[in-house]
């Protein structure tokens, strides 16, 4: 009984930036779990009316920050300036291509313009 009390989803929460619906598994004592973006005051001034601002794991860029603290644990922070036999700058161009999206966003809207 005390799992209702204690564990709570919130179902189909809509991704603002992707539109994708996903379900929140709230934690313990109602928090939301860090990889998601969230505010109602965003929400609220974005719409004028009291509604939740949501970004999912991708798009609040979640994934590419933990994979990111990972490259510099690592291989450490990016080299000052790009050297082809670097492994640590090629390590840091395959971060680049994977996370192109999310790094580039606003160039790839002017692409979709196109
Ligand atoms: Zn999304
Ligand atoms: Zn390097």
């Amino acid at each position: 009984m005390t799992d209702i009390m204690t564990k709570k989803v919130l179902k189909d929460r809509v991704c603002a930036v992707c539109g994708r619906k996903f379900d929140v598994d709230l934690k313990e004592g109602k928090v939301i779990p860090e990889k998601y973006f969230f505010s109602d005051t965003l929400g609220t001034s974005l719409t004028g009316s009291k509604t939740e601002y949501w970004e999912c794991e991708n798009c609040s860029g979640y994934i590419a920050e933990r994979v990111k603290e990972w490259m510099i644990k690592y291989w450490g922070e990016r080299c000052l300036s790009f050297n082809d036999e670097c492994a640590c700058c090629k390590a840091w161009t395959c971060y680049d291509y994977l996370f192109e999206e999310f790094n580039a966003a606003e160039k790839s809207h002017t692409l979709d313009d196109i």
